[in-house]
């Protein structure tokens, strides 16, 4: 398996494989890669010719410095799981001065208003970050195909968005959440969680299949508040936001219309954030 940290030489081996023909899929991950990361990488395995799949902890999309400081990492194990699923794997992994030619700052970006509620609004720039960096490898690797997990529904849709706005020749692929058994939303993030932690954090995808169980015979109002007021029972849970929103637009909604709706909940458990979504429909 190739792994590149520099540009030009991972450029070369892009242009000999498009000169061929080949068809790339592409994986962005932040590494200390799970099932959800690898569910994303087999996909692209079955559907192209070689994939690449950048591991790469993004600084410019941390809103926390600690948080970014404290990001788990270990790129030894990910290079072993990559290399123990297939050979049609490329991996690039840069230092932050590489890929942001030494100026690691934001770029600024329309998102159509899919950055205003939820982590747009709870996380400050993340989105800019995301963007800047997505669109630096998007205009860099040029694959066929990029793959974004739904566990991210908002990122996934504002890149979608900056596929179009910025008329990047990509198509992405949607590929649904990774759980562990218990429901839990398998994310680098649970590294840092305990063994009792980690169960109280099922209680987040419980809230979620509460909604969806519930929509048809409880408004919104009383959704969210029942959700709210059983949460608040955990002292190690601290809810940041529950909303039932559009699919499309990611606005938050207060009654249904159309059908197309997800059901989104951020939190902290013991002090580590956790997101996860479900579809209602
Ligand atoms: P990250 O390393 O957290 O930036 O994630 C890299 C990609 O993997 C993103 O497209 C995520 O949405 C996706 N991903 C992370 N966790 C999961 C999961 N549990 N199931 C499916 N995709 C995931």
């Amino acid at each position: 398996m190739l792994v590149y940290r520099d540009i030009p030489t991972l450029q070369n081996h892009l242009n000999n494989l498009k000169n061929n023909e080949k068809i790339i899929g592409f994986v962005p991950t932040m590494g200390t890669l799970h099932n959800g990361h690898l569910s994303l990488v087999n996909k692209s395995i079955s559907q192209n010719d070689f994939t690449l799949v950048s591991i790469f902890i993004n600084p410019t999309q941390f809103n926390n410095i600690d948080d970014l400081k404290t990001y788990p990492s270990d790129i030894d194990k990910d290079l072993e799981l990559l290399r123990s699923i297939s050979e049609k794997i490329i991996v690039f992994s840069p230092e932050p001065n590489e890929l942001y030619s030494g100026d690691i700052r934001l770029d600024q970006f329309n998102f159509n208003g899919l950055d205003k509620y939820m982590e747009g609004k709870f996380r400050r720039n993340h989105f800019a970050g995301v963007a800047t960096v997505v669109s630096k490898l998007f205009s860099l690797i040029k694959a066929d195909y990029a793959y974004f997990g739904e566990k991210d529904f908002q990122q996934l849709r504002i890149i979608e968005n900056l596929i179009i706005e910025k008329k990047f020749n990509v198509k992405l692929i949607r590929c649904e959440t990774i759980r562990s058994e218990d429901g839990l939303a398998l994310s680098s993030r649970n590294n840092k969680l305990n063994f009792s932690s980690k169960k109280i954090a099922t209680n987040l995808f419980k809230a979620l299949n509460f909604a969806k169980d519930k929509i048809e015979v409880l408004s919104i109002d009383e959704i969210e508040k029942i959700i709210s007021e059983n949460l608040s029972n955990f002292k190690e849970i601290k809810l940041e936001y529950f909303i039932i929103a559009d699919e499309q637009n990611l606005k938050p909604i207060k009654h249904m219309q159309t059908e197309k709706y997800r059901a989104f909940i951020a939190a902290y458990v013991s002090g580590v954030r956790l997101i996860d979504n479900v579809k209602l429909y």
